[in-house]
């Protein structure tokens, strides 16, 4: 286990910004973080990464305990915090070599050329961070977590605020980096869960209300409601429609088209079908409805 969160409520003040949060994050796990803006994500990972105490609960990081252990948590675990706060008057190097040294990297010197090239900073190093663009300003955000080899990545929002080219580039350094190492990331975007996480635990007012793996909510979802799209050669009215055998729900998207649901799942098309040539009605075209990951979180965040 890499990341272990137990019971953890967290108060700012009299505000409940964690309540009663427990996951576990596996060895080997790219996992997504998501919710809302004030969820509550980067409290909870400023608590796994031993920067901020818990106000009850308990948290290990490679077993080390975050509070009492946060030396050691500390040395497993990269962390880029949200709006990578970076020194824009240091030098891309002198940065690098700024942060190995807090954590007391061996052959350092080695290393900044090896992180350099890894993160796809070769073009930018010797320039200023604060004449760098926010993508590559991302990267050194990212060598300065990765400086230390840890096991553990904790990234907060990564690519919040980069441009579409830019988001794809940090995404695939962080899923090559994600072949080594456990991560957790935090997103408010449901696209990137599904570019690059396995698993996903959503948050929502402090508190998680879903903890899966990706293919598990596609199907616990799928089950859920079936919806078609049916499109009829006439003009109906919604009590015809709502006449329909097994049909418990109906909305009209156009003159002749209509979202028709069985709330338990069964697949309506026969009869929707069979309700056409009985009442001499064509179905010009009729499509059923996948519920995107984004619907479910909005759902689940609502
Ligand atoms: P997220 O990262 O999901 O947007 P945060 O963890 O930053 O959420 O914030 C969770 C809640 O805690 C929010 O309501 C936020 O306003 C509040 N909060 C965060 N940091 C502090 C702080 N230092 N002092 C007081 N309240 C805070
Ligand atoms: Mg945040």
């Amino acid at each position: 286990m890499s990341i272990l969160v137990e019971n953890i409520t967290k108060l700012y003040s009299s505000q409940k910004a964690l309540n009663d949060v427990s996951f576990e994050i596996k060895t080997g796990e790219i996992v997504g973080f998501i919710g809302p803006n004030g969820a509550g994500k980067s409290t909870m990972m400023k608590i796994i990464c031993g920067y901020l105490p818990p106000s009850m609960g308990k948290a290990t990081v490679n077993g080390f305990d975050v509070i009492e252990q946060s030396v050691d948590v500390r040395k497993h675990i990269g962390y880029l915090p949200e709006h990578n706060p970076l020194y824009p008057e240091m030098y891309v190097r002198e940065y690098l070599e700024f942060a190995g040294g807090i954590y007391k990297v061996k052959n350092l010197a080695n290393r900044i050329v090896e992180i350099i090239g890894l993160t796809g900073l070769s073009s930018e190093q010797h320039k200023k961070i604060g004449a760098l663009s926010k993508g590559y300003r991302q990267r050194v955000g990212l060598a300065q977590a990765l400086i230390h080899n840890p096991s553990v990545l904790v990234l907060d929002e990564p690519t919040t605020g980069l441009d579409p080219n830019q988001i794809v580039e940090i995404r695939n350094l962080i899923s090559e980096a994600g072949k080594s190492k456990t991560i957790m990331l935090s997103t408010h975007l449901m696209q990137e869960v599904e570019a690059i996480c396995n698993r996903i635990i959503i948050i929502n007012k402090g508190e998680i209300v879903a903890n899966n793996l990706i293919q598990d909510i596609y199907q616990q979802t799928a089950n859920k409601e079936f919806t078609v799209l049916v499109e009829f050669n006439k003009l109906l009215e919604e009590a015809d429609v709502k006449q329909i055998a097994q049909v418990d729900k109906v909305r009209k998207i156009a003159d002749n088209s209509w979202l028709v649901s069985n709330s338990k799942g069964v697949d309506i098309r026969e009869v929707i079908f069979k309700y056409a040539v009985e009442k001499g009605y064509s179905v010009l075209s009729m499509q059923k409805q996948e519920k995107s990951l984004e619907e479910v979180f909005r759902e689940l965040t609502k």
